[in-house]
């Protein structure tokens, strides 16, 4: 959770006030701090490199903004992306084929030949995969994802590392799979698991690590030598104020040292969404209405689960605070609705705040991960807009959907208009 600088009374982002932001793009808003993006991508890539070769690879379906995406190629990152609108936000981006990885699960001919067209390597996630791209070039960069049997996260819809996931290469299996690869023609350059979302301990990590390291030590008495190896497992953030961050030099300590010294892999992926992106966004929304139950205190918001769904799908705490009022006082305990006519539509429950009336402006924060990329028009509400903040600028970095909008693809059958 960021700490985040208070002026006259109001929340400032990029040292832009909270209320300016609201009348000049309305409500609610996405707001993205590019300083804190910079600062996230450094902190991560420093304490790794410093250790051993490393390539960040953003997995970018926390956040596809397209200026947000800029920010990180000037940075030098590289991606790790899950689909063919994923990549295509990439290259657009800038990003040259190469510094982009795939990722997906349970891929289509349709999404295999396209990703092949775009000269992106693919890391396979089963026999089926590799088989099929085998049909279609095996000039081509692969590596593969082994199932590593441990998981990490920060719900069970998010660990992806267990046995009985859709994910990966069982690990029993992998030998055989890069044999196969290697009898198909292939040269594979690397070996990808992935533990998980949101972990926030490092033990998970150097199990995994240990596990990849037996796999490498095997195939090269095969013959078979690795470039890489892709150390998956989101990396957690504090979305609580107790909470504290991941000790990211003991993390690329523990693992580097296992790597170097036990194998001749000459480079490390680190795969962090929400780690770069998480805190650097806040929603902004608006106050609209105030109700009291026999026993609880609602403040009603324009920002439901159409615009976060973290809480409403993992129970996900997301930090708020009274934007407007951001150094007075807690005096009491609210519950913040949404406008989703679904009763799990509540973005924070029982928060103490300062006494909170229609018209103030909540900040929620840590929505720069699976904020807008996971957003909806579930109840036919346009999404919002998005904006970056830096050194006092604002910028919109995309515009909101109009309700005319919402129909745009939908046709009414000629007989049915009788
Ligand atoms: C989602 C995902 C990540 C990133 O997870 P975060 O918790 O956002 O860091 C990394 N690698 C793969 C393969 C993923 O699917």
């Amino acid at each position: 959770m960021r700490k985040f600088e208070c002026v006259d009374h109001e929340l400032v982002i990029g040292g832009v006030k909270a209320t300016e932001i609201v009348q000049k793009y309305g409500s609610p808003v996405y707001v993205t701090d590019e300083n804190a993006i910079r600062a996230n991508y450094r902190n991560i890539y420093q304490a790794f490199s410093k250790k051993m070769p490393t390539r960040i690879n953003y997995a970018c379906k926390a956040n596809t903004n397209l200026a947000i995406l800029r920010i990180l190629e000037q940075e030098g990152s590289c991606i790790d992306a899950v689909s063919i609108g994923e990549i295509e936000a990439c290259l657009r981006s800038g990003f040259s084929p190469d510094r982009i990885l795939y990722t997906g699960v349970n891929v289509s001919d349709a999404e295999l030949r396209a990703v092949v067209a775009r000269g992106v390597p693919i890391n396979i996630d089963s026999f089926s995969e590799l088989e099929r791209l085998a049909k279609i070039t095996t000039d081509h960069q692969i590596s593969f994802r082994v199932n590593p049997e441990v998981g990490s996260g920060h719900h069970d819809k998010v660990i992806t590392g267990k046995r009985s996931t859709k994910f990966g290469i069982p690990k029993h299996q992998i030998l055989e799979a890069y044999k196969r690869a290697v009898e198909l023609g292939f040269k594979p350059a690397g070996l990808h698991a992935h533990i998980g979302s949101g972990g926030q301990t490092v033990e998970p990590f150097i199990e995994m690590v240990e596990t990849l390291i037996t796999i490498v030590q095997e195939l090269a008495a095969m013959g078979i030598e690795l470039n890489f190896l892709d150390i998956g497992g989101g990396i957690g953030i504090p979305y609580r104020p107790e909470e504290s961050a991941m000790d990211l030099d003991k993390m690329a300590a523990e693992i580097t040292s296992r790597i170097k010294s036990k194998t001749k892999i000459k480079e490390i992926i680190i795969e962090p969404g929400r780690y770069i992106i998480a805190d650097s966004t806040i929603i902004l929304t608006k106050v609209v209405d105030i109700k009291e139950t026999p026993d609880k205190k609602y403040a009603g918001i324009d920002a439901g689960f159409n615009t976060l769904i973290r809480p409403a799908m993992y129970d996900s705490y997301h930090h708020v605070a009274v934007a407007n009022k951001f150094d007075l006082p807690a005096e009491e305990v609210y519950s913040l609705g949404g406008p989703i006519c679904e009763t799990g539509d509540v973005m924070a429950k029982d928060r103490e705040l300062p006494k909170v009336e229609e018209g103030d402006i909540i900040a929620i924060y840590d929505a720069g991960a699976y904020g807008f990329t996971m957003s909806s028009n579930y109840n036919m509400r346009p999404l919002p807009r998005e904006v970056l903040v830096k050194d006092g600028e604002i910028t919109l970095i995309r515009e909101s959907e109009t309700v005319e909008e919402l129909f745009r693809h939908q046709r009414i059958p000629s007989r049915l208009m009788l």
